[in-house]
């Protein structure tokens, strides 16, 4: 079973009609709506509103890939939270961060740059092209698939050049952006995902759930290892070589 965590801010969805009307219950219930229904994936869920933004180690520690969506209330997430989420990382835990998680502090931690990019909110719409075809997280979509309406985002995007690139967004404004980047950051995988403007149903759509299930499952940790910094003694033939398995 893939345990994830789904935090999400859940500011705007709780008075701005306009998002109510799309993600009545809020993006977190939306995502672990459509994850919940597979087998192999258990579902929690975490917001802004709980006591320590519902994150602690523990949570953590039990949590396999953690998805975070946020956009407006960044700077209230303590350090210490973001902190405790990129160690999870450090330490193997996988981490989906969904459209504006760009400018989140677990994010920009990991990635160690501002994160800026450029933006607009004119309803562009967007094609995703798939760069990489045979990469598990893009294997059910074709060529590519279109979003009738998203929030523009267009490079320069400041983040460290991604190992991977899987998708790249175009605009009918004319924008390019990296929509879909994978890192590994210490024993943990990272994968950033671009779509999901609040006020579009853009989690609805089959193409984005079918990416967000196979990056799940591809994120998955094996097993979790902390990175440590051990002095070690030389191997010599009085103290042969043991192999410590964690
Ligand atoms: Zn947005």
């Amino acid at each position: 079973m893939i345990r994830v965590l789904i935090w999400n801010e859940f500011y705007h969805e709780q008075f701005k009609e306009k998002i109510q009307k799309v993600y009545p219950e809020g993006i977190h219930r939306a995502l672990a709506e459509f994850l919940g229904r597979e087998e192999d994936i258990s579902v929690r869920t975490a917001t802004l509103y709980d006591e320590h933004c519902g994150i602690t180690k523990e949570l953590l520690d039990e949590t396999d890939v953690l998805l975070w969506w946020g956009h407006a209330r960044h700077g209230e997430v303590p350090d210490e939270v973001a902190e405790l989420v990129r160690d999870a990382v450090l330490d193997g835990m996988g981490a989906i961060f969904l459209h504006s998680a760009h400018h989140s502090k677990p994010f920009r931690l990991l990635m160690g740059t501002p994160c800026h990019l450029t933006w607009r909110e004119s309803e562009d719409r967007e094609v995703l092209w798939v760069i990489d075809p045979a990469h598990p997280i893009t294997r059910d979509i074709d060529r590519y698939f279109v979003l009738p309406a998203e929030e523009t985002y267009g490079e320069p995007f400041i983040v460290p050049n991604p190992d991977k690139v899987l998708l790249i967004g175009n605009y009918s404004g004319g924008e390019v952006f990296r929509s879909g980047c994978l890192y590994e950051r210490g024993n943990g995988k990272i994968f950033y995902f671009q779509p999901g403007h609040e006020t579009f149903p853009t989690y609805k759509d089959p193409n984005v759930q079918s990416i967000i299930r196979n990056a799940v499952r591809f994120l998955a940790p094996t097993y979790r290892v902390r990175p440590t910094c051990p002095h070690v003694r030389k191997i010599t033939d009085d103290e042969p070589y043991v192999i410590v398995k964690p």
